[in-house]
């Protein structure tokens, strides 16, 4: 079953490219999804680079679709930005993410990713206020991923919503640094508490002098300004290596654990215990 998942999987990874007719069809599955509960939390673990204790988990949402298997959020989430069903499915993952994690034990922090809509939508604050209040999960355990997509468009109302996030106290991670413009200055301006550096640069310095560099610099400079930082897409022992050793705090990846559905997560919570 594992194997046909995984080829349903692929087939859809290029669903955007598809006629108007087959995203319409998409868009209509997409709200039958909402309105029969489809859409599910997948949660992968985190790290301490050094002792590889787990730190935290980042909740990422999947679409188990009844006839086409498990549609990647790639194909979904774009599809649901554009058609505005983003702001519904945004806060099913808020709400099902803080419901979920508010039941494990030991207590363990949970990141959740934004999308820009979502951030930018006028009742984000009062709604991220009574999920916390309704589910009874900490805000302190709660960290919020966003993208610099959310700084471009007004940097002014973005800093005016991180900070009544902070004052929330919630914990704010900037997501897939390393991908956009992302100017070094970001990190000053805006009150994030981590880093999360993307996938292509963990790959890349692998092969490439000048990003090991970069990221050098970058892990020097956020150890300054007290910014944790965490590597995702680490895939190897060799990259795991590298980054332990230029002092990266956490790591993400598949070398040391996949998404997995929750109802996985507190056997692997107790499992992690024991060692
Ligand atoms: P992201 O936030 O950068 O999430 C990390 C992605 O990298 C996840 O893909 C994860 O499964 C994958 N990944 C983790 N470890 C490795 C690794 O070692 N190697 C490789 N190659 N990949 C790894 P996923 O779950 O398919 O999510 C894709 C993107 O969809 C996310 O990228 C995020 O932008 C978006 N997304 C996922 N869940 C949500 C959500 O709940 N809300 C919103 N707004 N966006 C979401
Ligand atoms: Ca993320
Ligand atoms: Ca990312
Ligand atoms: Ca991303």
């Amino acid at each position: 079953a594992k194997a046909e998942g995984k080829g349903r999987y692929r087939r859809f990874e290029s669903w955007m490219d598809h006629s108007l007719a087959e995203r319409r069809a998409l868009e209509r599955d997409l709200r039958l999804a909402i309105e029969h509960d489809e859409i599910e939390m997948y949660f992968q673990p985190q790290f301490a680079c050094d002792t590889l204790q787990l730190t935290g988990f980042e909740a990422l949402v999947r679409w188990d679709h009844a006839e086409r298997g498990l549609v990647p959020p790639g194909v979904f989430i774009p599809l649901a930005e554009e058609c505005g069903l983003i702001i519904q499915i945004g806060r099913m993952v808020l709400e099902k993410s803080c419901r979920l994690a508010a039941a494990w034990r030991p207590r363990c922090p949970v990141a959740v990713n934004l999308s820009p809509l979502q951030f930018r939508d006028s009742g984000f604050l009062s709604l991220l206020s009574s999920i916390l209040e309704s589910t009874d999960f900490p805000a302190s355990l709660l960290e919020l991923e966003v993208t610099e997509g959310v700084l471009i468009k007004d940097e002014e109302q973005a800093l005016g919503t991180l900070r009544a996030l902070k004052e929330l106290g919630v914990q704010i991670a900037l997501d897939d640094f390393g991908t956009g413009y992302s100017g070094l200055s970001y990190l000053r301006s805006f009150p994030f508490d981590r880093i999360k550096i993307d996938k292509c640069f963990v790959h890349a310095q692998e092969h490439d002098a000048g990003t090991q560099t970069i990221l050098e610099a970058v892990l020097a400079m956020s150890k300054r300004l007290n910014l944790r930082v965490i590597a995702e897409g680490v895939e190897t022992e060799e990259q795991l290596a590298m980054l332990r050793m230029q002092g990266c705090s956490e790591v993400q990846g598949f070398l040391l654990g996949r998404p997995m559905p929750a109802s996985e997560v507190q056997a692997f919570l107790m499992s992690t215990m024991d060692d």
